[in-house]
């Protein structure tokens, strides 16, 4: 059987990949790509979930279909997107791949090669394509995060990140511990607690944070600098950064949305703020007792880490070790990147999440999508 060829492959089919081969297609490059549509978003998001950006932010590097002109065209109200609903932008999301003929493949790739200077994909079907660019567009799931000074005190077994945790079926008439103090956190619990669990106890390090409108207005200049400026973010000084990435983690970790206030503040959510966990041991009922560091002792039946997210290329198992992730240059676990979204391995470039030591903590979010979209389209469309 003859081997499947393409000039670009596309790995993963989140927001960042559809917006980039959706660009780069427009700019005439035979694009191929391989990921079950949106599967992050639809397996490990939470039904019920709103997302905390607005109706503002799109994927469109040609800011054409953005999710305004799709809300225009389904006539939504202000009300309908003012929080988003998960499921209104997974119908942008379609309506988005319609209006630009992105078809991906549902598949896995279970491995990923380069030799000779190409890269050959290896699918969960057998199947086999033969690229010669290819667009890493990992996402989130292969970065959970889970801090070992935590899960060292943990019982086997007693946890799972927040990323595995959106079937709230389970936690009916039980009590459960959610480990974290951001927008997650206290979102899983409210959505917990509206699916019929007994009792949530949130513990994290820093104070509550206070429930209302954050204001994200600054972010989409700053974020569209990029286009004129590609390597602005990695020629700021240290402290120019962390002024930045402290302004961005303060809307998430000290602000969270107004919507979501309410919905926590109810008798059966317990927020220990300013705590940790000290141990945690298994009881003859198979229950788990977590001892806080404020002497309080907590009896729930499950464990969540709302602990986020951290990119490390190390986790990424379908790279082949020899020819990708042995010499694949990396800082701090992140892909080093040139300003055109590029690997040190030619032709092989990195989106999203895994691209943010390089081009800042906005590519984190959907809000980075047109940028990047714009930047690997034009690179990967030169030469195609
Ligand atoms: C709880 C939560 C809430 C969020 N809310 C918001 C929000 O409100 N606004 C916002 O802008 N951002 C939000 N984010 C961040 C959001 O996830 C990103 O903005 C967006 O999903 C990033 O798109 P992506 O394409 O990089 O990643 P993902 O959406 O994670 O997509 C990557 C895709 O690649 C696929 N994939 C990975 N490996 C392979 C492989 N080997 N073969 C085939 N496919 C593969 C995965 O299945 C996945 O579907 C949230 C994140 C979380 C965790």
């Amino acid at each position: 059987m003859e081997m499947e060829q393409t000039a670009l492959l596309v790995i993963g089919a989140g927001p960042y990949s559809i917006a980039t081969a959706a660009y780069a297609q427009y700019l005439g490059a035979t694009v191929t790509v391989v990921g079950k549509t949106l599967d992050f978003w639809k397996t490990n998001v939470p039904r019920g979930m709103f997302l905390r950006s607005g109706p503002d932010w799109h994927i469109d590097a040609r800011d054409v279909a953005t999710f305004e002109a799709y809300g225009k065209m389904c006539g939504l109200t202000h009300a309908q997107v003012k929080p988003v609903p998960r499921d209104t932008f997974l119908d942008y999301a379609s309506w988005f791949m319609g209006r630009y003929n992105v078809t991906p493949r549902p598949a896995l790739v279970t491995h990923l090669a380069r030799a000779n200077g190409t890269y050959t994909a290896t699918l969960d079907d057998g199947s086999q394509i033969l690229a010669n660019k290819v667009l890493l567009g990992l996402g989130f799931a292969w970065f959970k995060q889970y801090p070992p000074e935590l899960t060292d005190k943990l019982p086997s077994g007693s946890y799972t990140h927040t990323c595995d945790t959106v079937d709230f079926e389970f936690f009916r008439d039980k009590r459960v511990l959610i480990v974290g103090g951001r927008q997650s956190a206290f979102e899983w619990a409210a959505l917990i607690r509206e699916n019929g669990a007994d009792e949530i106890h949130i513990t994290y390090r820093d104070a509550t944070p206070q429930f209302k409108e954050p204001d994200w207005s600054w972010v989409q200049p700053m974020v569209r600098r990029t286009l004129e400026d590609h390597g602005w973010w990695r020629r700021s000084t240290h402290e120019e950064q962390e002024k930045i990435r402290n302004e961005f983690w303060a809307v998430g970790r000290l602000l969270l949305e107004a919507w979501l206030g309410p919905r926590v503040h109810q008798p059966n959510i317990h927020l220990h703020e300013k705590t940790v966990v000290v141990s945690a041991r298994t009881l003859a009922d198979g229950t788990y007792d977590v001892l806080l560091d404020d002497d309080t002792t907590v009896n729930v039946h499950h464990i969540i880490l709302a602990t986020g997210y951290l990119p490390n290329m190390q986790n990424v198992a379908f790279l082949d070790h020899a020819t990708i992730l042995q010499e694949l240059q990396t800082l701090n676990g992140s892909p080093v990147l040139d300003t055109e979204f590029q690997t040190n391995l030619p032709n092989l470039y990195v989106t999203g999440l895994a691209a943010m030591q390089d081009f800042g903590p906005f590519f984190g979010f959907t809000v980075g999508c047109p940028v990047a979209a714009r930047i690997v389209g034009e690179a990967v469309a030169e030469n195609k």
